[in-house]
Parts: C-alpha cells; sequence; structure tokens
C-alpha cells in the first residue's frame, strides 16, 4: 500500500525541489504595482483539519491576493443572498480568459460564473447593495481577519489605485453588466470595491489558516464555527474546480486534482477536503494568469500526500 509522506517532509520536498524552477512565468504587469515583484520568490503554507500549520520559504511574506479574494466573496453573498444569487450569475466553465468581455455579450451580461471578473463584478455587486464603499470594503477584510485569525491583514493602497488607474477592461465588464441591468449599484462604486478586495495582502500562511472551512463543510475545524454550511461549501468547491482557472481549470484539475483558485499576484489557494487548505505564491504566471511554479508545487504536494479529489 502507498504510504504518504508527513506533511512537513513533504513541504520541504516540494520547497527544495521547486527551487530549479524559480523565476519561470511571467509576473503581471498590466496592473504596475504588481509588475515589481521579484519572480523568483517563492512561498507555500498547509493548514491542517487537525490543527496543524506547516510553512516554507516565502509563506509568511504577505502578496497580493488578487482574485482569490473572489472565493471569499462568493462565500459572503451566498450567505447573504442564498440560491437567489444564481439568477445573476451562472456555474459554468467559462472556457475564456478571465477578463473576456465577448464572454459576457454572448451570455447577455449574466456572467457564466463567479470566478471570471464579470461574475466577481457581479458578487461584489450582491455585498454593495446600493450600500457604502467603505463598510463593504471593511466587511470583506474584516472576514479575512475573521477567518485567519490575524488581525493584521489588510489592503494594499498602492495597488488598489494602480488597478483603478488602469482597470480599463473592468470598467467595461461593469459597466456591460449596468447595461444588462446585472448591478444594482454605480459602476464606479462596484469597481472600487472590486478593486479592494483583490488588492488584499494575505500570506500564504494567512490564506492557508483562512480557507479551512472549505476543507471542513463549512465549519472552521480550528475553532468550530459555523462559517457557510455544507451545501454551499461543497458547492464553492465545485465551482472552483470548474472555473477556479479560467480556461486552464481543465489543466489544473487534471495535475493537481483538487479544487483552487488562482490570483494574477502569482498566488493559488488549494482544498484538500477534510485534510488541508494548501496556499502557494510564487509570481511568475502561465499564459491563463496562474503561477507557473506554484501550480506545479501544488501538484507535487498533492502527488506526494496522495491528495486529490477524484
Ligand atoms: N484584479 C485582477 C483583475 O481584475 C484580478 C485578476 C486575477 O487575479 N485573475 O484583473
Amino acid at each position: 500500500m502507498k504510504t504518504a509522506l508527513d506533511l512537513s517532509e513533504a513541504i520541504a520536498v516540494v520547497h527544495r525541489d521547486m527551487q530549479a524552477h524559480l523565476g519561470q512565468g511571467r509576473v503581471a504587469d498590466y496592473i504596475p504595482a504588481l509588475a515589481r515583484v521579484d519572480p523568483r520568490r517563492f512561498g507555500i503554507a498547509a493548514a491542517t483539519c487537525d490543527g496543524q500549520l506547516v510553512c516554507a520559504g516565502d509563506g509568511a511574506e504577505p502578496f497580493s491576493v488578487q482574485s482569490i479574494s473572489k472565493v471569499f466573496t462568493l462565500t459572503l453573498a451566498l450567505e447573504k443572498l442564498g440560491a437567489d444569487l444564481w439568477r445573476r450569475v451562472g456555474r459554468e466553465p467559462s472556457g475564456s480568459r478571465f477578463n473576456s468581455m465577448v464572454r459576457l455579450e454572448q451570455e447577455h451580461g449574466v456572467p457564466r460564473n463567479p470566478l471570471i471578473n464579470a461574475g466577481a463584478l457581479v458578487v461584489t455587486d450582491a455585498l454593495l447593495d446600493r450600500g457604502d464603499t467603505g463598510t463593504t470594503i471593511e466587511g470583506i477584510a474584516d472576514f479575512l481577519r475573521l477567518r485567519s485569525e490575524d488581525p493584521s491583514v489588510d489592503i494594499d493602497q498602492e495597488v488598489a489605485r494602480s488597478e483603478g488607474d488602469t482597470g480599463f477592461l473592468n470598467a467595461s465588464l461593469a459597466n456591460f453588466l449596468k447595461a444588462s441591468n446585472n448591478l444594482h449599484s454605480d459602476v464606479a462604486d462596484v469597481l472600487k470595491v472590486y478593486f479592494n478586495q483583490c488588492a488584499l495582502r494575505m500570506s500564504c500562511s494567512q490564506l492557508a489558516r483562512a480557507g479551512l472551512y472549505l476543507t471542513a463543510d463549512g465549519l472552521d475545524p480550528w475553532t468550530g464555527e459555523r462559517v457557510t454550511t455544507a451545501v454551499r461549501a461543497r458547492r464553492i468547491n465545485a465551482i472552483m474546480m470548474t472555473c477556479g482557472h479560467y480556461d486552464a481549470s481543465g489543466e489544473f484539475a487534471f495535475r493537481v486534482g483538487l479544487p483552487g483558485k488562482s490570483g494574477v499576484g502569482g498566488g493559488i489557494l488549494a482544498i484538500a477536503p477534510h485534510r488541508a487548505a494548501v496556499a502557494v505564491w510564487s509570481p511568475g504566471l502561465n499564459a491563463a494568469g496562474t503561477s507557473h511554479v506554484g501550480s506545479m508545487a501544488l501538484e507535487r504536494l498533492a502527488q506526494l500526500m496522495d491528495w486529490s479529489v477524484f
């Protein structure tokens, strides 16, 4: 019978094996404040259901979580609206880039899923609900502070501003959604909240800790708090599996076999149900905007630990 390695040993092996690949991939430069990050950085952390937190490399270094935030806003929106959210956003893989305009037009303003940018803008609008942008942004940040048990989690104002200055495609998507009657709040307000949620700075350790409720049927296994229902947690995992890496979601499922969500800051959060939440960070991206070394690291870890949902 196959015996899986001890988690600390496996993380040490992955950290060692990735050294030869550091610097591969392309750092996102369409958000100028992200372009300056050193492509050779690599961090990894795993938080387990039974209380361990194992971290290696730059795993304690905060980075821009970018689209990983979409998993957490989806959780909050489902708590707020329940199944009504699905009137405004679908749950099918898009097979196109994360910021595709063509796809949104084809779908008549109902985004394919909540993890592409158009869908995430609708989710953000559901949280904002014509309310105050500052309160909504703080609400999202507070959720992450609570889930990571770390009040120091914060938003990088420079990244948020940089994205605001250059986010013309996101503005196009938001305007199209507004024209399709699928945004309730002002376009500028939705974009402000969205750019701020993407600019949250968290380390791999904080992200892995925060994602634990998705490993344990919606219950935080360390505190016993119910974060979301078991059904919602499973469905969020299903959406991460099918849509978490946009047009490369099939490849990630094939290679890693775990639900995951990437961000153009180079982070990926992956969920091994009933075992662990794992976060990796390495800024060089592949063509789909997923961390190149990060996805290799997750593939290796899943293999060493014999973790797969299949
Ligand atoms: N803030 C980025 C954007 O909207 C997030 C994209 C991503 O991480 N895939 O373009």
